[in-house]
């Protein structure tokens, strides 16, 4: 019996992040509670994403949690299926010297990564034949791949066995959050939704009138929002100012008889393509710089792969002339304005937690991120990752944490 039961915490939303919340909150001895209105994750983002993780970033404070992540991820490697093949990451002249100089602040925190010629690309990788525009490249041998499906269950997994618990098809409709005490009013359907009830409910804020289902409360100490791109919701609900935006990222899967990536991890080319092995084929990404903001969950298809992935792999890799497109999917990326997360407590007099707006990096920070913030709600203080340079106040404070590299 859930409903009249209390929580020391409930986190809202159980996507990558706010099952990785669920997990450290659990091993705090924190009786927590994750809710969300689909489980399984159809729409969301954990489920979308290309399984890239790297902790080649700008700013110490992302590097440090790709880092607490990485070290995880090596542990628990079988589970997760974690493999650390590498990041090799191609720039051209205008974008190389930013790359370079950010080097010694990665091995400063421990991170390895090396500069590399067009050259040594070609040696590294010799399926790329095409060195054109390539002014140079950095190769990071720790960085890699993981399965984010496997990885959201992990969490759970563990949390689960200490003792936590998920509720499935709830959505949180109100929010009436005091100083030591946090009601929530949550819908919970009769049924399992079918796709397109699922997409009305998380592009119009929840159910509507015709949607059949019952209400009931839920009471907690804490709460953490961890509803990915849908946080603005909350974050009307709680009259706090939002700072995400959805944007649609989409992504292919492609077949290339004469060309086995498998030895390699991601590769980043300088048109922004980015690709990896993905089974007997190949995923393959870009991020249209002009993609408008909003809920839009369509995948342009055959076009997408023509206009947008094909010419740029073929211009790199003569092999990849007869690359065939298989089918892809859309999702959303959930975008702050400096391009790095927001994690920390939301409103300094009531007990609200946030995570969320990984920018496109929710995965590989999961980790880190859900023991940071299970310590700052545990402890009222960061302990092992100090999470402080990603509370929202930052953009109050004008102190931004700017992440140029990739969106
Ligand atoms: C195409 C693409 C490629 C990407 N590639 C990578 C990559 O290589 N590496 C990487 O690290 N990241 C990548 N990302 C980003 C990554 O997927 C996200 O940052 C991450 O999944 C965010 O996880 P989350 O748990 O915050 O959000 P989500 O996974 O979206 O989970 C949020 C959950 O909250 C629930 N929810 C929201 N509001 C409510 C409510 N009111 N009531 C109940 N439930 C609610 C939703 O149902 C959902 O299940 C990519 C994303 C896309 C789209």
């Amino acid at each position: 019996m859930i409903a009249g039961e209390r929580f020391d915490v409930i986190v809202i939303g159980a996507g990558v992040v706010g099952s990785s919340v669920a997990m450290a909150l659990a091993e705090r001895g924190l009786k927590t509670l994750a809710v969300d209105i689909d489980l399984s994750g159809r729409l969301s983002s954990s489920e979308k994403n290309a399984g890239g993780v790297r902790a080649t970033w700008w700013q110490r404070v992302n590097i440090a949690l790709c880092r607490a992540s990485i070290e995880y991820y090596q542990r628990v490697r079988d589970e997760v299926g974690f493999r650390q093949k590498g990041y090799l990451w191609l720039y051209d002249k205008d974008t190389f010297a930013g790359a370079v100089e950010h080097i010694p602040l990665q091995r400063q925190l421990g991170h390895q990564i090396e500069a590399l010629t067009p050259t040594d690309v070609h040696c590294r990788v010799p399926e790329i034949d095409k060195l054109d525009g390539i002014a140079g490249a950095t190769f990071s041998p720790e960085d890699g791949l993981i399965n984010p499906n496997l990885l959201k269950e992990h969490y759970r997994a563990c949390a689960l066995k200490l003792g936590a618990q998920f509720l499935d098809r709830t959505y949180v409709v109100a929010i009436d959050a005091g100083a030591s005490n946090v009601r929530l009013q949550c819908w919970q359907s009769d049924e399992p939704h079918t796709d397109e009830g699922l997409i009305r409910m998380m592009t119009q804020d929840g159910p509507g009138e015709a949607e059949t289902g019952r209400v009931f409360e839920l009471n907690c100490d804490s709460i953490v929002i961890a509803g990915g791109a849908w946080s603005p919701t909350a974050m009307k609900l709680l009259g706090l100012r939002n700072w995400t935006q959805p944007i649609r990222r989409q992504v292919c899967i492609v077949d290339n008889r004469e060309t086995n990536l498998a030895n390699y991890g991601m590769i980043v080319d300088t048109s922004g393509v980015y690709f990896h092995n993905e089974g007997p084929h190949i995923l393959a990404g870009y991020s249209p710089p002009d993609e408008p903001p909003g809920y839009h969950f369509n995948y342009d298809g055959e076009p997408f792969f023509l206009n947008e992935i094909w010419p740029r792999m073929y211009a790199r890799m003569s092999s990849m002339e007869r690359l065939r497109h298989v089918t892809g999917w859309a999702g959303l990326y959930e975008v702050s304005p400096d391009r790095s997360a927001i994690v920390g407590r939301a409103d300094p007099t009531k007990r609200v937690y946030e995570a969320h707006s990984f920018s496109g990096r929710g995965v590989m920070q999961s980790y880190g991120a859900g023991q940071a913030l299970a310590d700052l709600i545990a402890h009222g203080k960061y302990s092992a990752f100090d999470a402080s340079a990603l509370s929202r106040d930052r953009f109050d404070r004008n102190e931004q944490v700017w992440e140029e590299l990739h969106i």
